[in-house]
């Protein structure tokens, strides 16, 4: 494979750009070599600046549940850049995407629009803080809820793929406020309540985990996380930046039936710009300025680009079907692979839920961290080098999530099976 531009602009980006790349996870750390540019995308698929072409897993991480330069997207942005870019003042279509994420969200009753996952989570738990007036907040090791100083301890893949378990520059002060349980383990989080029977404003959970590779919550888990936020008087933080609108229109809530107080959203309510947004119950969303007394702003919040392509997108998220659709396709291309992976002996188990998943190089079952952190990463990188040669990306680690989106079809999904035998056989 040909990646001379690639190399050349990566040699230029690395003078200019701490490792080159403007989020670590891009670098290819993990696996090694040379990132390829992107020069265009359509639909499923995008083209590097050496005219490689590649079917697309990554979706930007999430974002593009409807592929790459959806029409309608594009001609929202087209639409809305023409008439002025940024205003700081209201416009109309933020009222729009608000209202369609409170009617989408039965435990949303109104929402502020952020302009990354970052910023939601960051709010949220400053949210938490300002309506339980506690100061400790409980997380997942593996979950990442964006870099924010107190939420990055064992944040999940970034953090786990660059063996960083902690960042530099975290006062010990703030991250001693994190308490970090395990994830599908209710007796961990028990024992931090029983400790702090007061102390606690919130916990924060990712209700399908997508930053250790996709593991599924257990039976009971998040009920557990309910009824026991509830009988302490601490608030529930669902992060849906990545399972809302991904897993149902209504997120991994309506999914599974559970009512969180605050919701975290980001990557799709953008439709691939930058967005986030964190809601909740009226009473808890008073808290914040103007209403009062927990400050958050924006100077680009709300901007008309974004929810301009932000509303487009779950305007075609609303039709029927789709998440059958999308469901069902995806779950064609992980029965696919699981199947090639026992025909060839390979030992690796698919974490699928809804068109989100991780193949994990390990005989399984992955419920937990520990599980998911026994995977062959060996195996993973020569593997994820056999596949993007052969023109299929997919996440540069082994602890993230794969997408698929509405714009692939049953000839991608046939394609990349395929092309993963092949990369499997190459690698004896
Ligand atoms: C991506 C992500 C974030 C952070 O969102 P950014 O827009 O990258 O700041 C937060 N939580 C989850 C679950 C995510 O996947």
């Amino acid at each position: 494979m040909n990646l001379s531009r690639s190399e050349e602009l990566f040699a230029q980006a690395q003078k200019y750009i701490p490792g080159g790349v403007n989020s670590p996870v891009r670098s290819f750390r993990a696996v090694g070599g040379t990132p390829p540019f992107i020069a265009r995308g359509q639909g499923p698929r995008v083209w590097d600046v050496d005219g490689n072409e590649y079917i697309d897993y990554l979706g930007s991480w999430g974002p593009l549940v409807l592929g790459h330069a959806h029409p309608v997207v594009v001609q929202a942005l087209h639409k809305a850049a023409e008439g002025g870019t940024s205003f700081g003042a209201p416009v109309e279509q933020e009222v729009e995407l608000a209202k369609m994420i409170c009617d989408a969200f039965p435990s949303v009753d109104s929402v502020r629009l952020v302009n990354s996952g970052t910023e939601a989570c960051m709010s949220a738990i400053r949210l938490s803080r300002a309506f339980t007036g506690r100061n400790k907040i409980i997380k997942f090791a593996g979950c990442y809820h964006g870099h924010a100083d107190g939420l990055l301890v064992k944040a999940g893949s970034g953090a786990m793929t660059h063996g960083i378990p902690t960042s530099a520059g975290v006062p010990e002060s703030y991250a001693s406020e994190t308490l970090v349980a395990d994830f599908n383990d209710l007796a961990s989080v028990e024992q931090f309540f029983n400790a702090n029977p007061d102390g606690i404003a919130g916990i924060i959970v990712e209700p399908v985990a997508g930053n250790m590779g996709v593991v599924p919550p257990a039976e009971g888990f998040l009920e557990g996380l309910r009824r026991i936020t509830s009988q302490a008087g601490s608030l529930l933080i669902f992060d849906e930046v990545i399972t809302g609108f991904r897993l149902e229109y209504g997120g991994a809530q309506t999914k599974f039936g559970i009512t969180p107080d605050i919701t975290t959203l980001g990557k799709i309510i953008g439709g691939g710009l930058p967005v986030g947004a964190y809601g909740g119950r009226t009473d808890i969303m008073e808290m914040v300025a103007p209403l009062g007394p927990m400050y958050q702003a924006g100077t680009l919040s709300g901007n008309p680009l974004a929810v301009a392509a932000g509303v487009a997108t779950l305007n075609e998220l609303k039709k029927p079907g789709v998440y059958q659709h999308i469901d069902g396709l995806a779950q064609k291309l992980t029965d696919g692979l699981s199947d090639i992976f026992v025909k060839h002996e390979v030992p690796g188990t698919i974490n699928r839920v809804g068109s989100m998943f991780t193949g994990f190089f390990n005989p399984g079952p992955v419920e937990i961290l520990t599980h998911v952190e026994k995977s062959d990463v060996e195996s993973h990188k020569r593997f994820f080098h056999a596949m993007l040669e052969r023109g299929i990306y997919t996440a540069p680690s082994q602890f993230e999530a794969g997408f698929v989106s509405l714009a692939h079809t049953q000839a991608e999904v046939d394609q990349t099976i395929e092309i993963a035998e092949e990369a499997l056989k190459s690698m004896r």
